[in-house]
């Protein structure tokens, strides 16, 4: 099922269903040949996880969301957020699928003109078209309406963008980057977003590695935007889509957050119970004493409605439902806390070997800690909901 799919009702799989359940198979098994070693190998020799990503692209696993017309799998959210899932199950997580085809594939398919789609939409299916996402400015952060990357059409008709970019992910391993600019008027005031896709070595871009605790292998980058210019046939939704183009990638990056967060804290409580299992320190193991058991447990109670709440997400985007937006956010939310609480509690469990970096958990708690911040943060999640959930007044 596609983002244009016609509107049907949402149905959560609690079961997965046998094509589901092969899907998770076949991921799980790609990614558990590569696992956690992988990822840390190429974090610390600063290269992309480029033989993960085409093994995958290979199968069709990059593109499992988008319509099958275009060569996608035609699964939705529903397959690509299982197949997040699994890749962090085995410690394996790709930020480029969360902005390749959840962001800027969603976007194209839902805005895109029928030449921008057969242009652009075979590639991200194959996984060979990567499409990083640059939305974040260093002085409006949160505050998306505030960008101040500017394009402006020239005597030619091309637009040209100047401004700045920055926490931009997995650039290095990208073909094209989504920029959004504001469209400069006349007058020089800025008006609506616009959304453009810029070749990530294009004339006029230079970029600039940003030092980062997390260890993964796609890099965070400065994006620095000197007049790169494109054509009429770069602009995603035209002119007047506004903030609502942009908005058609964002639950898609939601519920891939959503899903990466319950994959790895699941990972780490099941890395936990397993030590808590078998370790013994006062002749029993240290998981009879409910000091652990209990937090354990909760993690469990957590993690598995963060589960559930990401499935909702996933049924209700697929189906076309505008509840999406409330359920993408409640989930991210959900995710995100019981990730870091999982992460946390396991290396709480793992004593003196939760800090050591055999164990493998110091390697997740910054990307668990991410999912707080980012894509969006905890804090504007609950303003959703205060507003739009609850009817609150809007604090800022
Ligand atoms: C590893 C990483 C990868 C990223 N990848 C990308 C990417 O690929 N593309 C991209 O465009 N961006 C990316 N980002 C940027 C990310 O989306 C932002 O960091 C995030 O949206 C928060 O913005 P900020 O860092 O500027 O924080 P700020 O906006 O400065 O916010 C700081 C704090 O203030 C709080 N706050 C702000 N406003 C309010 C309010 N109204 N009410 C209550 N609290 C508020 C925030 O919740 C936060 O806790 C990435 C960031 C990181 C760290």
């Amino acid at each position: 099922m596609s983002a244009t799919a016609e509107r049907s009702e949402p149905v959560i799989q609690l079961v997965p269903s046998d094509e589901e359940r092969l899907l998770r198979e076949a991921v799980s098994g790609i990614a558990s040949c590569y696992g956690a070693k992988y990822m840390r190998e190429k974090a610390d020799a600063g290269e992309p996880p480029t033989e993960l990503w085409d093994a995958l692209a290979e199968k069709g696993y990059c593109g499992v969301n988008l319509p099958e017309e275009f060569g996608g799998g035609g699964l939705g959210m529903t397959g690509l957020a299982a197949v997040q899932e699994e890749l962090a199950l085995q410690g394996t997580t790709q930020l480029l699928l969360v902005v390749s085809p959840a962001i800027a594939g969603s976007i194209l398919v839902a805005r895109g003109s029928r030449e921008q789609q057969e242009e652009w939409l075979p590639g991200l299916a194959r996984g060979t078209t990567r499409i990083a996402f640059a939305v974040t400015e260093p002085d409006a952060g949160t505050n998306t309406h505030n960008i101040k990357t500017r394009a402006k059409q020239n005597a030619e008709g091309n637009w040209v963008l100047k401004g700045q970019k920055t926490y931009i992910s997995g650039v290095e391993h990208a073909t094209h980057i989504l920029i959004v600019a504001r469209q400069e008027l006349d007058d020089g005031t800025l008006g609506l977003p616009l959304v453009f896709i810029v070749d990530v070595d294009a004339a006029g871009l230079t970029r600039e590695s940003i030092p980062m605790a997390l260890r993964l292998p796609d890099k965070q980058w400065t994006l620095y935007i000197d007049g790169i210019e494109v054509g009429d046939e770069r602009l995603v939704g035209g002119t007047t889509g506004g903030i609502g183009t942009l908005f058609d990638g964002l639950n898609p990056e939601r519920i891939m957050a959503a899903a990466g967060s319950v994959g790895a804290g699941d990972r780490a409580l099941r890395q936990a119970a397993e030590y808590a299992r078998e370790r013994e320190v006062w002749g029993k193991p240290i998981g009879t004493h409910q000091g652990l058991s209990h937090p354990l447990a909760k993690c469990k109670v957590d993690i598995e409605l963060a589960r559930v709440m990401t499935q909702k997400a996933c049924a209700l985007y697929d189906a076309g439902f505008k509840g999406a937006g409330e359920a993408s956010n409640m989930a991210k939310y959900a995710a995100a806390e019981a990730c870091v609480e999982c992460v946390d509690q396991a290396i709480q469990v793992h004593g003196g070997n939760g800090i050591a970096l055999e164990y493998g958990l110091t390697d997740m708690w910054w990307g668990a800690r991410l999912n707080k911040i980012a894509p969006v943060s905890r804090e504007m999640i609950l303003n959703y909901v205060a507003e739009h959930s609850l009817g609150l007044p809007k604090s800022y």
